[in-house]
């Protein structure tokens, strides 16, 4: 135990000094070594192979300068990142993150989160994460297309279909996701589908995968309830966002029964009493690419509230964060309690600060944390990849049920894990032990690289 305490110590220190200037980084790397005490315990030979140390440090990390020209002949300038995090169990796999906020703090975290989130699924896919501070918001489509076209320039130098699989993530879609694997194409003059996941159907994509992640989450949600004789019929249930994830968490929670009753965009949230209409929404935000006020003017009783984090004042039984990382701190989260909340699952990466978990567990409120509940959308990537190496394209409802299926294993798992560990009920130890332990036998059978 000593020892173990020890370790995790050093480690945690070591860390501090290094990326106290990564506080996203930080805070992401600290919740996962205080969960390997017990681990570190029963498993003295990680501690002799330096498994710990090894983990907090990214393979490689590359960073870039991406040059591009505006609709109004100014030459712009931004910053590319891709970090390699860790190839133990396959190629690196994580998607692109396009969005002002991007640094290399952030996508270390996203990075390293990636590597228990895959290994969780089953499939073999190590972790990375890339992305660049360009905003996507208000340019036009050539804009975006020379963005992306500048940008892969130079990720295409670090990819490929059996090294880096990137894939999609805040703003990144499909749009991006083609333009950056026609640059591909055209640079390295091959027809590569798996170098890329979130392709467009008729080059490469997987049926599902658009849905993969909100659907996901919600599949892990409903087993988590289940698991507890609840049913998430007629619950009402409250999802930040309105991109991706948070419109297929919707659609999948509508036809589970629950009535969605709010969602956000980052100026504001609209409340629906009679349920949140998804058509006009994803005509919003799929199609004309508009803002979540407009949602009003097409349904009389919403009503639109500026600032979106007042989305958690509302009372739900449900709550599904799906914008970004610690979108719930502690005073929001301890009104979700107040106001009864029963679960909630996080569909963005680190939706909660290390003080909304503790009141979340405190409370015995069921938890579903982000690198098990949102895992469905990396796994439906490796899906798509092995459809690219198969040459093959299985149908909706084929890959829909094994996303499903993996969604199940996952909470099994980390329940399990949970339970074996003695922190029963705790999914964030137990998905972050499950997810360790796979990785630091790979590394362990590697020897020391
Ligand atoms: P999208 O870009 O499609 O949508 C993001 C949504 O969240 C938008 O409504 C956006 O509002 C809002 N948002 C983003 N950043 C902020 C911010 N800093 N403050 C307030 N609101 C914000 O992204 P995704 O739906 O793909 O991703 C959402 C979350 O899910 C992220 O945490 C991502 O890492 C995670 N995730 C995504 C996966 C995927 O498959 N796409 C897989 C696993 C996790 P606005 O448009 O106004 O900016």
């Amino acid at each position: 135990m000593e020892r173990s305490v020890e370790t995790i110590n050093q480690v945690t220190e070591k860390l501090r000094m290094k990326s106290g200037n990564e506080p996203e980084f930080l805070q992401a790397a600290s919740e996962v070594l205080e969960s390997l005490i017990p681990v570190l315990d029963k498993h003295p030979e990680y501690i002799e192979a330096g498994i710990v140390d090894r983990i907090i440090e990214p393979e490689r990390i590359i960073q870039f300068r991406v040059t591009w020209v505006d609709d109004a002949g100014k030459v712009r300038v931004n910053r590319g990142f891709r970090v390699q995090f860790n190839s133990a169990i396959g190629p690196y796999k994580g998607g692109l993150r396009f969005h002002p906020s991007v640094n290399l703090g952030i996508i270390k975290f996203l990075g390293f989160e990636q590597i228990f989130k895959n290994s969780l699924t089953g499939l073999p896919i190590g972790g990375g994460k890339g992305g660049s501070d360009f905003d996507p918001k208000g340019k036009s489509d050539g804009e975006v297309m020379r963005f992306c076209q500048n940008f892969m320039t130079e990720l295409s130098r670090h990819i490929g279909p059996d090294l880096d699989i990137p894939a999609g993530d805040i703003g990144v879609g499909g749009r991006e996701i083609g333009f950056l694997f026609g640059t591909y194409k055209k640079i390295k003059n091959i027809f590569d589908a798996g170098v890329l996941t979130g392709k467009g159907l008729l080059y490469g994509g997987s049926l599902a995968r658009k849905e993969a992640t909100g659907f996901g989450l919600v599949y892990f949600m409903d087993e988590m309830l289940k698991d507890k004789g609840i049913s998430m019929e007629g619950k009402i249930t409250t999802i930040s966002g309105s991109g991706n994830v948070a419109i297929y968490a919707t659609q999948k929670a509508q036809e589970l029964g629950a009535k969605v009753v709010a969602l956000c965009d980052s100026n504001g949230y609209i409340y629906d009493p009679d349920g949140v209409k998804l058509q006009t929404i994803k005509q919003i935000k799929e199609i004309e690419r508009g803002r979540i006020s407009e949602y009003v003017k097409y349904h009389s009783k919403a009503e639109y509230h500026e600032g979106w984090r007042g989305i958690w004042t509302l009372k739900t039984d449900i709550a599904l964060p799906c914008a970004t990382e610690n979108e719930i701190d502690g005073t929001l989260a301890q009104t979700l309690v107040n106001n009864g909340v029963l679960a909630i699952g996080e569909g963005a990466n680190m939706p909660s600060s290390p003080e909304a978990i503790e009141i979340y567990l405190k409370n015995k409120i069921l938890f579903g944390p982000a690198k098990a509940a949102n895992a469905g959308g990396v796994a439906t990537s490796a899906l798509e990849m092995s459809q690219n190496s198969m040459r093959y394209s299985w149908t909706f409802e084929e890959v829909d049920a094994k996303l499903k299926l993996i969604m199940k294993n996952i909470y099994k798992n980390a329940s399990n894990t949970a339970k074996e560990y003695n922190v029963e009920d705790n999914l964030v130890k137990g998905a972050n032990i499950a997810g360790f332990i796979k990785v630091a036998e790979s590394m362990l059978a590697q020897g020391i690289i």
